[in-house]
């Protein structure tokens, strides 16, 4: 395992270092958090995401013909790190950088790369995620929304859930059912979707942190033209798999979720003696964090060889979510009083952390994943898999 930055890595480091430093301050106001408004957040992460695009550090991934600087995800990450060491935690945009954007460059026409893929890379497009429904999550190939085609145009019906920012998103892509004589992930098809079509209602949902972060989208006869379908029809699974493999990546980031010292300087702050409790779990902390940290210098060198680090980025979305319960348990005991009354900065990452165990594939799932390929136990059978989908019976 390599423990060290390569040379090229080092001095990609230094060059990314160097231009936060100079920088950094133009993110201000970009970062949400507690009590944010996220009006003025969205404007502030346009701008911050314009002076990225217009420097080079748009989206590295990206191919250069398209303003990136095509990259791989070892850059990606040491990225990531400089942007953590530089307190920049935004990521209002990334469903447009990190998932609309990777998967229009896999599987667009060119006329919808020249339509989307630059105004996205400049922030003039914030994208939200439309695939989860009220009855389709784990289990997201059993999705019921519907899209038939009328002309050169489709009319979408049914609801998704937990679309985050999709109150302030000028885009969604969307994954509909187009065939439902065909198994479950055969008869979906990918849609681009104008988040201001007629027909399409955006109800705010409030989770327990009291922020608004997430909505229910009703979709009622939305029209979208035929030219907005993202690959073939009848392929939206696998391109729905592309889709999720990126957002997989962006949350694995560590880095970017947590930071030991952060933790530790809160405590130090509020707490200049802690008790044996305290320091007991902040060790136990500290060995997990070490843990992690080893674990990413894992999945970078298997990165590198151009190893495929599924099994491992499950570890590391599992050990995350953990992690960072742990840090915002520790950092609200330190707080006191001031946790329970919301005074402090901890309450918000309290309430924030079960919602990582969650999304982007549950603690379950990634277990599940872990057993199939770390312990070589035999894959979970779904016995409805070639089943037409309108022969399923209800909640199969
Ligand atoms: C903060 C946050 C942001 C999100 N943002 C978005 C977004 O922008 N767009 C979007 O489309 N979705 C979003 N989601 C939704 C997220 O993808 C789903 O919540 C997630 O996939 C789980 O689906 P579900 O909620 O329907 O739970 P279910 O799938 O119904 O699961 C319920 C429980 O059963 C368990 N379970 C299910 N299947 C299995 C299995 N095969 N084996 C073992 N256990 C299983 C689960 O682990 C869970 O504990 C977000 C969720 C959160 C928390």
């Amino acid at each position: 395992m390599d423990f060290n930055d390569s040379p090229l890595e080092a001095a990609f480091r230094a060059d990314a270092r160097a231009f936060l430093a100079e920088n950094a301050a133009a993110q201000e106001g970009a970062n949400t958090g507690p009590d944010a408004d996220h009006e003025a957040v969205v404007a502030a992460s346009r701008r911050w995401q314009r002076l990225l695009a217009d420097s080079g550090w748009g989206a590295i991934m990206w191919a250069e013909q398209y303003g990136g600087r095509g990259l791989g995800p070892i850059e990606q990450v040491v990225w990531n790190e400089e942007l953590a060491r530089a307190g920049i935690t935004e990521t209002t945009l990334m469903g447009g950088i990190a998932m609309a954007g990777p998967t229009i460059i896999a599987y667009g026409n060119d006329e919808q790369k020249s339509r989307f893929l630059e105004p996205t890379l400049r922030g003039e497009l914030m994208w939200c995620q439309l695939f989860s429904e009220p009855s389709a999550g784990s289990d997201l190939a059993g999705l019921r929304t519907r899209a038939e085609r009328d002309g050169d145009q489709w009319v979408i019906n049914g609801q998704k859930v937990w679309s985050t920012f999709a109150d302030h998103a000028d885009w969604g892509f969307l994954i509909a059912r187009t065939d439902p004589s065909l198994p479950k992930r055969k008869g979906l098809s990918y849609f681009l979707v104008d988040m201001k079509t007629p027909g399409i209602e955006v109800r705010p949902l409030r989770d327990m942190s009291g922020g608004v972060h997430f909505n229910e989208v009703f979709l009622d006869d939305v029209r979208v033209p035929d030219a907005n379908r993202l690959g073939e029809q009848g392929q939206g699974w696998p391109i729905a798999r592309t889709t999720l493999l990126h957002e997989r990546m962006s949350i694995g980031s560590a880095s970017r979720m947590f930071s030991f010292d952060e933790v530790l300087a809160h405590l130090r702050e509020n707490i200049p003696a802690p008790d044996q409790l305290l320091r007991d779990r902040l060790a136990g902390l500290y060995a997990w964090s070490r843990s992690l940290e080893l674990l990413n210098a894992r999945v970078n060198t298997k990165l590198g060889r151009g190893e495929d680090p599924t099994a491992e980025a499950s570890v590391m979305k599992l050990a995350i979510a953990e992690i960072f319960e742990c840090a915002a348990d520790v950092m609200m005991r330190a707080e006191g009083r001031a946790a329970l009354t919301g005074e402090g900065k901890a309450q918000h990452r309290f309430y924030f952390a079960p919602g990582l165990r969650i999304g982007g594939g549950t603690d379950e799932v990634q277990r599940n994943i872990i057993a199939e390929q770390v312990l070589g136990l035999p894959r979970e059978e779904d016995p409805w898999a070639d089943t037409p989908f309108e022969d399923l019976p209800a909640g199969s």
